[in-house]
């Protein structure tokens, strides 16, 4: 590491290689949206308007409206992916976008604290358990963390009865599986990554209504301390989810 800094001493990319290394993971305490503007480069509209939102650590809220209503773009703005037209967002207190000097906060930082799971998920050809265990660089499984994910994600149902279980192959592209079965997987590989925050994008929507319905019971059994953001077009089915908003007319609305 040393050499690698003294090589790189010239190059732009050092301070942040160097904060990268050194600074520990944060934890996250909370996140605030204040009025909260966007609209993309040549719409005249816009798609959200004055958008306040503050969640805190543990919270598990969701977020519901039409397809087209804004809710990716509302998920990708709190991700820091997209920056606000207008509007502030902070973490842990401070202003906060990935890309501007201002913020203290590294995208390592950050990314090291989040997992995001969207409709369209990411299997490669390989085991259920290397595509679960995937962010891990050392490829040593961590048990508890790993039977946590897989119960939460309801995977035993489906994988006990396979012959090699979770060293089962799921051939090129995952194309073995379900689209049920995929996100279940994605789901359990962005729990095993140990996340603060766990943002899903419609990601569970391949699942059958009642394995979604254990998911979500699982969410609050299991992960008391993980703070989960979710967005859907679906309506019903949030019994175990405390807070619940539309988004609708460019504005959140609080259901319950
Ligand atoms: P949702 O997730 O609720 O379906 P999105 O946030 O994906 O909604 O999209 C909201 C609106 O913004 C849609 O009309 C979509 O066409 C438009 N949109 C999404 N991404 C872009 C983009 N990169 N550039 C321009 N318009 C976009
Ligand atoms: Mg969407």
């Amino acid at each position: 590491i040393i050499i690698y800094l003294e090589i790189n001493k010239n190059n732009n990319n050092y301070s942040l290689f160097k904060r990268d290394i050194y600074k520990p993971r944060i934890k996250f305490k909370n996140l605030l949206l204040e009025n909260v503007t966007f609209n993309y480069p040549g719409k005249k509209t816009n798609l959200i308007k004055n958008i306040n939102l503050n969640i805190q650590a543990g919270e598990k809220i969701i977020i519901v409206g039409k397809s087209g209503s804004g809710k990716s773009t509302l998920i990708d703005i709190m991700m820091s992916l997209i920056k606000p037209t207008s509007g502030k967002i902070k973490l842990n207190g401070k202003d906060f976008y990935l890309n501007s000097k201002e913020s203290e906060i590294t995208k390592h930082n950050w990314m090291q604290i989040i997992s995001h799971v969207q409709q369209d998920v990411f299997i490669f050809e390989g085991s259920i358990e290397e595509n679960i265990i995937f962010h891990d660089e050392n490829k040593i499984i961590d048990k508890k963390r790993f039977e946590i994910a897989t119960k939460v994600a309801e995977l035993d149902k489906f994988v006990s009865p396979l012959k090699f279980k979770y060293k089962t192959l799921v051939g090129e592209d995952g194309r073995l599986l379900s689209g049920g079965q995929r996100q279940r997987i994605a789901l359990a590989r962005a729990i095993y990554k140990n996340p603060d925050i766990l943002f899903l994008d419609e990601a569970t929507n391949a699942i059958d209504f009642e394995t979604e319905q254990f998911i979500f019971n699982n969410f609050s059994k299991y992960l008391p301390n993980i703070t989960i953001i979710m967005i859907t077009h679906r309506l019903t089915g949030f019994d175990s989810f405390k807070r619940i908003y539309t988004l609708k007319n460019n504005k959140l609305f609080l259901k319950k």
